[in-house]
């Protein structure tokens, strides 16, 4: 796996060659495995960074934010063993932010303004 955490130094239009990589080998890996790179391609594919603040110091701790709550299917945290298209299907209704920023948008503390551009 450990080619897996290696994920960070691929770019976004080589998330889609890596998860066919591993999908080759799925009766491999494990659903611990899956979750763990799925997860890091949802990352990956969100920016890596906290889109409101900017934060990228520890980007595990990072949450995904969904700016339209009714268009909500899943949590991508709850959901991120399924299939990719569904994992990216629901990730663009999402922002990546970081658990500061999370707790002042679902707490009324964030900037409306700030928040707008999303
Ligand atoms: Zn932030
Ligand atoms: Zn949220």
């Amino acid at each position: 796996m450990d080619q897996i955490v290696d994920i960070t130094s691929y770019n976004k239009e080589g998330i889609i060659s890596l998860l066919r990589k591993f999908k080759i080998r799925r009766g491999k890996i494990t659903r611990a495995q899956k979750r763990k790179r799925n997860r890091f391609a949802a990352l990956l594919y969100k920016g890596n960074k906290c889109k409101i603040c900017l934060y990228d110091k520890c980007i595990p701790a990072l949450e995904f934010h969904h700016i339209d709550p009714s268009s909500k299917k899943f949590t991508i945290s709850s959901g991120i063993d399924k299939g990719w298209r569904k994992i990216k299907s629901e990730l663009d209704k999402c922002i990546l932010v970081c658990p500061n920023c999370h707790k002042e948008i679902h707490y009324n503390c964030m900037d409306k303004n700030k928040l707008q551009k999303y």
